[in-house]
């Protein structure tokens, strides 16, 4: 049993908030924003790296690019929020105590759980020790490694999301020397309409990009993918992005959680086991009209923004709002000089128009560009970060819960 840290007076109430995250810093930035004059709230947020993490730019960190160093406690500053460095290792919702790297235990009034969620390295055979992840950044770090030691060989990309088109492409421009390889059950880009999805192909296909659709790898072998058949496909280094899968953390605390371990939230984002645990981002299984909504960025700092306002109005006594989101777009790139935009309606269904190339790069970088300089203006306008689609008729549930 490691020591008991005191956080926070007898009175003040304490909201902890796990992962610094695009859904966490969503959420401590904006509430603590909103409780800076009080002395009644204090916010902490606990993350495992001082260093914000660019997901949303692992493919890139893979290929060995360098980027942006942006630190999570100088954004904080002025905000009056607490950042802890370190690993949570458990929850204990009864008890209302979160514990980090084993030997610390933070207790909170009110929890927001936004630890994101990792490749699925479980979903075949030897994935976790044989291949590659952009898991986190050191992940990232250590195939951009082996990737700047290979003069020659292949390189498979197993899974055909997103995830994989935007690795894929990035690897075979940056290391043209490398054969690269796509495989995975749907075509690329199978979400897109035709004339989208004609344009990723095209553009793979330029870069040099074998893709295999309609294929399941089955193993990850020591040099090697195994595919279901019993085709063996050499490989020097294997990158997984087939599915994602949660911290098994929410599910050892006894908190509701669905099939993929995330956590399974009213429509104001808390826990249907545990109310004072609001889920947010990639960690929460948010129902919307069109169906519970995946993981995503765009999707994810709403969702962080959300349970922020909530917490702050259930602090003055009154009843948090459900929360609403519709898509609006799936930004696509394929290597630094080429990219496709799908515009979306509000359940992602694809619509009819998307951009390609030097306009659509310059889109997507805007987006990925973008989270950073929310935070910092909601610092000092909260209001800033509060705008999203609500996605009308789309996002509306009628079942009454
Ligand atoms: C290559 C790539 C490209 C993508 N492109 C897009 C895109 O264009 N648009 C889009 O909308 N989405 C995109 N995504 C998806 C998007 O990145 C995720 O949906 C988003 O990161 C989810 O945000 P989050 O805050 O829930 O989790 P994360 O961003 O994963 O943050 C979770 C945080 O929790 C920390 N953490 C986890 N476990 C612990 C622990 N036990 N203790 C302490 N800290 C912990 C992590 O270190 C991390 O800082 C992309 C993802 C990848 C991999």
């Amino acid at each position: 049993m490691g020591t008991r840290q005191q956080t926070g007076t007898a009175a003040a109430h304490h909201v902890v908030i796990l992962g610094a995250g695009y859904a966490g810093m969503a959420a401590a930035v904006q509430l603590a924003a909103r409780v800076k004059q009080r002395d009644d709230v204090r916010v902490t947020l606990v993350n495992a790296q001082e260093r914000f993490t660019e997901r949303m730019r692992l493919h890139m960190t893979a290929t060995g690019q360098q980027l942006a160093e942006l630190s999570i406690p100088q954004l904080l500053e002025g905000t009056g929020a607490r950042f802890v460095r370190g690993w949570v290792t458990a929850v204990d919702p009864d008890a209302k105590t979160v514990r980090i790297d084993d030997d610390r235990v933070l207790s909170y009034d009110t929890l927001v759980y936004g630890l994101g969620g990792v490749a699925d390295t479980a979903a075949v055979p030897g994935a976790e020790d044989h291949a590659y992840t952009l898991s986190s950044a050191q992940d990232a770090e250590l195939l951009a490694d082996r990737l700047a030691r290979l003069t020659e060989g292949t390189v498979v990309v197993a899974g055909s999301g997103l995830t994989g088109v935007e690795s894929a492409a990035e690897i075979a421009e940056r290391h043209p020397r490398l054969d690269v390889v796509l495989l995975g059950r749907q075509e690329p880009g199978a979400a897109m309409t035709a004339k989208a999805r004609k344009y990723v192909r095209a553009a793979l296909d330029r870069l040099g990009v074998r893709v295999r659709a309609g294929v399941e790898v089955v193993k990850v072998l020591p040099g090697a993918v195994e595919l279901a058949g019993g085709e063996t496909l050499a490989a020097d280094a294997v990158l997984w992005t087939s599915g994602t899968r949660t911290s098994p953390l929410a599910a050892a605390a006894g908190l509701a959680v669905d099939g993929y371990g995330r956590i399974v939230t009213d429509p104001a984002l808390r826990s249907v086991s545990h109310p004072d645990v609001y889920a947010i981002g990639d960690a929460a299984a948010i129902r919307q009209g069109y169906g519970v909504m995946h993981g995503t960025c765009q999707g994810g700092m709403p969702t962080g923004v959300h349970a922020a306002l909530s917490i702050h109005r259930a602090l003055d006594g009154k009843q948090p709002k459900a929360f609403r989101f519709g898509y609006y777009h799936t930004p696509v790139s394929l290597g630094r000089g080429d990219a496709v935009v799908q515009f979306t309606r509000p359940d992602d269904s694809p619509r009819r128009i998307c951009l390609t190339g030097r306009l659509a790069v310059r889109y997507k970088e805007t987006v990925t560009a973008s989270p950073w300089p929310t935070y910092g203006r909601m610092k000092k306008m909260p209001a800033s970060g509060a705008i999203w689609p609500r996605g009308g008729r789309f996002s509306r549930v009628r079942e009454v819960r």
